[in-house]
């Protein structure tokens, strides 16, 4: 069975992402990791942040050579979702600042608390009429294999085994807009302000298996399954 390494702490992705790709794999997530590193999300794309947090991960392991996954017979990877909301009125803000977005204008460190991000949202957009509140959730996930004993640094020479030359990426959008306030329970993040388009509740009203069906992660999440089932 192939193991996969999810390189994050959301619990809500991780639930996403093991309910969207099914019992057929064995999971880890960095809760399994206590001293993994933290990647420093500073790249301006979601591909490139979503690589990064693949590859260190990958390099880690490997160095690490945890138990779990040198003794593994079928192959092991990490993968790292990157994701987040672009609107169109905002010039495609937050986009890869969505986890942080309400921290831009304080200075602090760190994630934002969700509802600070929503409310930033709500108030950005305050004048912005329905016709022009278009946006859509983006997802870029990294598939990184963990090659344990092969621990390359990156140097002028370059090894077909980097894990950057083996990293696959899949992307996934999710077109809709913005309400004016929050509705529904479910969901995370922005998903109560998000009404994907051909429907008329946001994705925290729509509840997880119309989200897990038609989200950006989904649809990141089938490209990655079919390539790693061919
Ligand atoms: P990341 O962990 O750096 O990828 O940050 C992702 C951020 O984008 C999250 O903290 C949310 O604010 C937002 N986001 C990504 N995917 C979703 C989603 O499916 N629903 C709602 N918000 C999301």
């Amino acid at each position: 069975m192939i193991s996969l390494l999810i390189a994050t702490r959301n619990a809500h992705k991780v639930g996403e992402i093991r309910a969207i790709l099914g019992d057929g794999f064995r999971y880890f997530t960095l809760e399994d990791f206590p001293a993994a590193p933290e990647t420093v999300e500073d790249v301006a794309t979601f591909a490139g942040n979503a690589q990064k947090k693949a590859v260190e991960l990958a390099r880690w392991v490997a160095g690490a050579q945890c138990s779990v996954f040198s003794v593994q017979a079928e192959p092991s990877f990490v993968l790292a979702d990157d994701s987040g909301l672009e609107v169109d009125a905002l010039g495609g803000a937050p986009g890869v600042h969505s986890a942080r977005f309400a921290a831009l204008d304080t200075g602090k460190s760190g994630n934002s608390a969700t509802a600070d991000n929503n409310a930033k949202l709500l108030r950005l957009l305050a004048t912005v009429p329905t016709e022009a509140r278009t946006a859509r959730f983006r997802c870029v996930i990294a598939l990184t294999p963990v090659t344990p004993g092969k621990v390359q640094v990156s140097s002028p020479v370059c090894y077909a085994d980097e894990p950057e030359l083996q990293t696959q990426l899949f992307e996934g959008a999710c077109e809709g807009r913005i309400l004016s306030a929050p509705r529904g329970q479910g969901g995370f993040g922005y998903d109560p302000l998000f009404v994907p388009e051909g429907f008329d509740q946001t994705f925290a009203e729509l509840g997880e298996d119309v989200k897990n069906r038609r989200s950006h992660r989904a649809r990141a999440l089938a490209k990655l399954k079919a390539a790693l089932k061919s």
